[in-house]
């Protein structure tokens, strides 16, 4: 092999991680990477059993070092609950990871699909990934609830810095007990959640499509809209103008429509709940969790990428008792090439930047031939199928990755 391995002069943050999701992330380090990259990595490992030696300090410090170096790139993790507390005899039930990393960034998470031919999503004019953006603060998330008994008076009451009180009616009761909810959200998070959005849009060369419903929630939902319409105005109006795409505001109920009847091809910004539902539509609609990556940008255009898709606990039992696999690596691949593209951005390291476009174009061609995993077979409208194992569709990859090369 007369291959010269691509330098890397700056270190990209690597966060390892647990189950079956580790086993993958070293099958691609060895197989896919380190063969052709002298990888300049700053090892964290956010596997289960060092976040619970480290006290969980390890997780902090691998967003630290994402916030200094500017790009990371994250294997899947456990959340712990209670059976794994046990199952890993940990010293306490830890947070999630992406929870933590996320305050740290204050970062918005993306998350695009994959698409390849003969994996034909369930609304067929989707001919373009439908990237959905969800501002994962506040909300619904962090709100106060209440059980409420009959014949009761619900009022907010809002105490202000210098004492004064403010009340709002929210209702009176009457014969019937109910429920009662509180919820808030603050202009700095929606500014970040923005900005991030329409850096994102710039990046990708997308529209950017926001929605809320601000003709029913005059205050509350009419102030996401308001301040995505301030900071364009001021911000971004003249490069998105010069980029060539748009930002477009609509009412949610209007953008489902739409986006239903889209080509896909554009950003869709969601408030909390919303891009939680429908992040989970969008996946299905496009096929498997397998394909679905995920990036958490910060307002400052720090990077985080991962697959959407979480440590695929069933394979990695499997895999325990020797067992065959046939587990999808194409959202965590992609978590690879989306960092090691970035970091070549951000360093002007045109091979390293070559490298993600010819690995991305091998694991397509693969898939495309027919080599797939067994939750693509499943679903694959191409002619003849030939279900891999876990290691094979690797191999497969590797085959048409050298010949990308020239290696
Ligand atoms: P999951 O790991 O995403 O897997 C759910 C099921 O989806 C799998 O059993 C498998 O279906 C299918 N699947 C997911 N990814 C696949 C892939 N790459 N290839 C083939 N099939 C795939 O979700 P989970 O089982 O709910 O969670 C497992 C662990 O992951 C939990 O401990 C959770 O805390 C963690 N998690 C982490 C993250 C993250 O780090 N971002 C996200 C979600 C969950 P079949 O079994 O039918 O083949
Ligand atoms: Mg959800």
């Amino acid at each position: 092999m007369s291959f010269e391995k691509i330098p890397m002069s700056t270190p990209l943050v690597e966060m390892d991680g647990d189950e079956m999701t580790r086993v993958i992330w070293q099958l691609i380090k060895d197989m896919l990477l380190a063969p052709y990259i002298n990888l300049n990595l700053e090892y964290y490992d956010l596997g289960l059993p060092n976040r619970d030696k480290t006290n969980d300090q390890v997780t902090v410090d691998s967003a630290n070092a994402t916030k200094k170096h500017g790009v990371a790139v994250k294997c899947a993790t456990i959340t712990p609950n209670a059976a794994r507390v046990k199952e890993y005899d940990l010293k306490e039930m830890w947070k999630s990871p992406n929870g933590t990393i996320r305050a740290i960034l204050d970062g918005t998470v993306f998350r695009a699909p994959i698409l390849v031919k003969g994996i034909t999503p369930y609304i067929p004019s989707w001919k373009k990934p439908i990237t959905i953006a969800r501002h994962a603060f506040g909300d619904v998330y962090k709100n106060s609830e209440a059980i409420v008994p009959a014949h009761a008076k619900a009022e907010l009451l809002v105490t202000l810095a210098d004492g004064t009180e403010q009340k709002y009616p929210v209702y009176q009761f009457g014969e019937s007990a109910g429920v009662l909810q509180g919820q808030f959200n603050v202009d700095e998070s929606i500014e970040s959640f923005a900005r991030s959005c329409f850096n994102f849009a710039l990046d990708t060369k997308q529209d950017l499509w926001f929605s809320t419903k601000d003709t029913i929630s005059k205050k509350y939902d009419h102030r996401f809209k308001d301040i995505f319409q301030e900071i364009f105005d001021a911000e971004y109006a003249k490069k998105f103008a010069e980029a060539g795409i748009e930002y477009f505001y609509t009412l949610i109920d209007d953008a489902v429509a739409r986006v239903v009847r889209s080509e896909g091809g554009f950003i869709w910004a969601c408030k909390n709940y919303d891009g939680d539902v429908m992040s989970d539509m969008v996946a299905t609609a496009f096929g498997s969790l397998g394909m679905m990556t995920s990036v958490l940008v910060a307002p400052d255009g720090t990077c985080e990428y991962e697959a959407a898709h979480g440590t695929v606990t069933r394979h990695y039992y499997k895999h325990l008792k020797g067992e065959e696999t046939s587990t999808n690596s194409v959202a965590t691949l992609f978590a690879w090439t989306g960092a090691l593209r970035k970091r070549g951005q951000l360093d002007g390291n045109q091979r390293l930047m070559e490298f993600a476009d010819k690995l991305e174009q091998a694991t397509i061609d693969t898939i495309e031939s027919g080599i797939m995993t067994g939750d693509l077979a499943s679903m694959s409208t191409l002619p003849e199928v030939k279900k891999v194992n876990t290691q094979e569709f690797l191999e497969g990859i590797k085959e048409r990755l050298e010949a990308l090369l020239g290696a």
